[in-house]
């Protein structure tokens, strides 16, 4: 598979259960909050990763989401969705491990999307889950045209700029 589409998209809410409400740590989180987003990320599924990463900057052509039950062979294998499932966190912050060593690796290894995790984790325990989706939303927004921008993307399709990364230099896509 060419890794310019697959980065382009990965996660859905489905697994998400009351058995979580307890990762919902945000600031002034109590029990309406936590009622308050999950009715909010039913509404958003397949919108992030447990480990940080923003689906909707992705862009991988047959995945619907990290959470979605229409993923790709990259997201089904991926050992952080399967761990923090197992360990019943939402996300990988609320993990009494994290950062884990693999974890630890991959956000910081040479590729620029995966350099976002640490920050929108840190996001996410400061200001909750909801304000980090708008915040991400608008980041990942074209603002001449309203039109969503993926993580490598280079020009929007207006015409804008939009000083994408680049690719790791010793990328050669398949
Ligand atoms: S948990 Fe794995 S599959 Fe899901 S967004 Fe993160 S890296 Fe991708
Ligand atoms: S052990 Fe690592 S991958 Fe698993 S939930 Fe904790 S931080 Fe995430
Ligand atoms: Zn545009």
């Amino acid at each position: 598979m060419n890794i310019l589409t697959r980065i382009t998209r990965p996660p859905n809410a489905s697994y998400i259960s009351t058995r979580n409400k307890a990762s919902f740590d945000s600031p002034g989180s109590n029990e309406e909050d936590v009622d308050r987003l999950e009715k909010d990320l039913a509404m958003k599924q397949s919108q992030y990763g447990p480990c940080g990463l923003y689906c909707g900057a992705c862009g991988a052509p047959d995945c619907d989401g990290c959470g979605s039950n229409r993923t790709d062979d990259y997201v089904k294998g991926c050992r952080f969705r399967k761990c923090a499932r197992e360990k019943q966190v939402v996300f990988c912050c609320f993990c009494s491990d994290y950062p884990c060593p693999p974890l630890y690796e991959f956000m910081t290894d040479r590729w620029p999307h995966h350099w976002t995790m640490k920050p929108n984790l840190e996001f996410i325990k400061q200001n909750g889950l909801e304000k980090w989706l708008e915040a991400q939303k608008e980041e990942w927004t074209c603002r001449n045209c309203g039109a969503e921008i993926k993580w490598y993307q280079k020009v929007c399709a207006c015409g804008r700029d939009l000083g994408g990364w680049d690719l790791p230099p010793d990328f050669r896509p398949e």
